[in-house]
């Protein structure tokens, strides 16, 4: 979190020695360009102040929804996203998309008639573990019949115990899948075709353990703007909880757009080298790539970016992932006082 705050620091210094800049669109300037960039953004509570972690203040998201209620984004079903990535059809210029995980009861008591109320739909990642044992804190199939029945709501699939799944073996974690296949079928009539790995966590070994489940697409939770470029099997998703719900930090995100760029290596999470080499090909000729700034969740400063010719960045870091989640998050300013932003997941979390 530390480390994050101080990347936060430099994007908020960069404002403060360019202020002008700072959200100066306007609603008459609406640019209808298209681009091969989208943001995805997920919740998971809303109003339940004792799980900050995971929760956004009711204020919070009132201030959220009338931010995107503005002319200026494009904000449709997460399905318009993955059908247009899959297809590298581009898409209107700051097109976002929402999901909220896991089925908490504050989703239907505080969520669900803010967005109807804002016409903007979301996809309800629903995990059937908890919402089979009625855990109080979570919905009931009737109310997720009830949001399901809702044409701004899409139903997903969260696996049924929220498991970590990349510590499970193949067949224990299509097993928990399969068992949540049995009660989606029994309870909605219908299996949900889009994926949320629980905690984000994924690895190369399980995307191919669920490829015969022939998602549509299925997203992970680390921060980037999302294009064609990036594997439709682990799209990113940026997360908010209270701490980092600020709307100046929520504009600065939806405005942000994908990098143009190819060849990413390493091509998964797994760290079999740590610390790993990474690198990516900026694909078209971008201005400014120099002020690209990389920052490792690990580390207290930037990593080291080599530029190697005109579009190849190599970024490299002095201390291996230790145990955990981690994240890359690079950034740098584009035109319209928009952020490109490219970000990985690394995770370290033994067999
Ligand atoms: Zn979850």
């Amino acid at each position: 979190m530390k480390k994050f705050l101080i990347h936060w620091c430099l994007i908020i210094s960069y404002f403060s020695i360019y202020p002008n800049l700072l959200f100066a669109q306007s609603e008459d300037t609406v640019d209808r360009i298209t681009e091969d960039s989208a943001v995805i953004i997920m919740y998971h509570r809303f109003g339940e102040r004792s799980f900050p972690n995971t929760n956004v203040t009711l204020d919070q998201i009132d201030k959220h929804l009338a931010e995107l209620s503005k002319d200026i984004y494009n904000i449709v079903p997460l399905r318009t996203i993955t059908e247009a990535l899959k297809n590298g059809r581009e898409l209107p210029s700051r097109t976002i998309a929402i999901t909220i995980d896991d089925g908490y009861l504050s989703v239907y008591q505080h969520a669900w008639p803010r967005f109807k109320a804002a016409n903007i739909p979301f996809t309800l990642f629903i995990s059937t573990a908890s919402v089979n044992d009625q855990n109080e804190r979570s919905m009931t199939w009737d109310q997720i019949r009830e949001l399901a029945s809702d044409p701004l709501v899409d139903i997903g699939h969260h696996g049924h115990t929220h498991a970590h799944m990349t510590q499970m073996s193949s067949a224990d974690a299509l097993a928990d899948i399969e068992l949540a296949d049995k009660i989606f079928n029994r309870e909605l009539g219908y299996v949900p075709d889009i994926f949320a790995y629980p905690y984000g966590e994924y690895s190369n070994e399980l995307t191919a353990v669920l490829a015969p489940k022939n998602y549509h697409a299925a997203y992970g939770q680390y921060s980037s703007a999302a294009s064609s470029t990036r594997d439709i099997k682990t799209l990113p998703r940026f997360a908010f909880n209270k701490n980092y719900a600020d709307l100046d930090r929520f504009k600065l995100i939806i405005n942000s757009k994908a990098l143009p760029i190819k060849d990413i290596l390493p091509r998964g999470p797994n760290l079999e080298n740590n610390p790993p080499a990474v690198g990516f090909t900026v694909s078209e000729d971008i201005n400014g790539l120099g002020a690209i700034g990389c920052f490792p969740s690990h580390m207290s400063e930037a990593a080291k970016v080599i530029r190697v010719g005109d579009n190849r960045i190599e970024i490299r870091f002095d201390q291996p992932f230790p145990n955990g989640r981690h994240r890359l998050n690079c950034t740098m300013p584009g035109p319209d006082n928009r952020w490109y932003w490219f970000g990985m997941p690394f995770f370290n979390l033994g067999d």
